[in-house]
């Protein structure tokens, strides 16, 4: 019943979002963001959404992680500074630091402690956000926080993470028809990933059109997470960060097809493809 307006994302969409840098612009020109995530056993999820923030150009990028990704980070990412929280989970979420942004879920989990903190942090919270992964699982397990999100949040589901968010679907149609009721009655922006990565914004579809099944690989999906809000950091609109990031996402994967394959392609190499993605604008 309802009829979206659908656009095919080109890369005569994305060049004029793209935003050249100025003589003397400082790192504090392009923002801050914060990346909230991971878990034991699961820190190179968070570790990797950092790296995409800082690929894409955010100013300054923090991470928030348990005490035991303290060293895991600090590490692999020297551009990045590093606060904890508990020692292998999220509980306080009582990070110091003022981001522009705040990416999270990467990692995170779903335990009761962590579910406790999130809530709260949901609830005190007035910085763009862009919620990934377990986030997501939390919102979906809870309903009623979605309310407490700024307006024109950013939420990043894989299929299975959708349907716990918006319920189960009977077809295409139907569950386009859910993200757009979900999209509209709370004023976020939804991207359904997967091939054809498709950002719904109330009634505006945005279907992209690069990528292909070398994304598909652990990791992927945290990534995306971390070049998008890297992009809100330097002050892109969600609706701009979202679709030029899901475009450079997926444009990494199809550069790299002509020297690697699908199966050797894993998420760092979408880092490694991403200055080939967007010399390819120009
Ligand atoms: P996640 O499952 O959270 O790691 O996210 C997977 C990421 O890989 C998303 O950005 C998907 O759009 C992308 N992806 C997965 N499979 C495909 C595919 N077959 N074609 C294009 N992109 C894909
Ligand atoms: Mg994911």
């Amino acid at each position: 019943s309802l009829k979206p307006t659908t656009h095919y994302i080109t890369k005569n969409d994305v060049i004029p979002m793209y935003q050249s840098r100025n003589k003397w612009d400082h790192k504090g020109t392009y923002g801050h963001s914060l990346i909230i995530g991971g878990s034991f056993g699961k820190i190179g999820a968070v570790t990797l959404t950092t790296k995409a923030a800082l690929k894409i150009g955010s100013g300054l990028v923090s991470a928030y992680v348990p005490k035991c990704g303290y060293n895991i980070l600090q590490i692999s990412i020297p551009e990045a500074m590093v606060e904890v929280d508990s020692d292998k989970l999220l509980t306080h979420y009582n990070f110091k630091t003022k981001p522009s942004v705040i990416g999270i879920g990467p990692g995170m989990g779903t335990a009761e402690q962590t579910a406790i903190g999130f809530e709260k942090f949901l609830k005190n919270n007035k910085i763009p956000l862009v919620i990934d992964a377990d986030a997501i699982n939390l919102i979906a397990q809870q309903p009623t926080l979605i309310e407490y999100v700024p307006e024109k949040t950013i939420l990043t589901p894989h299929p299975k993470e959708l349907q716990r968010l918006v319920g189960e679907w009977k077809n295409d149609f139907d569950k386009l028809e859910k993200v757009i009721s979900y999209s509209l009655k709370h004023n976020v922006l939804i991207i359904i990933k997967g091939a054809h990565t498709t950002i719904v914004d109330g009634g505006f579809l945005f279907v992209n059109s690069t990528g292909n099944p070398a994304l598909a690989t652990a990791g992927s999906g945290d990534v995306l997470t971390g070049i998008i809000t890297g992009f809100i950091a330097q002050g892109y609109s969600p609706l701009k960060a979202a679709i030029f990031g899901v475009y450079l996402h997926g444009k990494t994967a199809d550069i790299a097809l002509q020297k690697t394959s699908y199966e050797t392609f894993t998420s760092s190499s979408i880092l490694e493809y991403l200055p080939d993605a967007i010399l390819d604008l120009f």
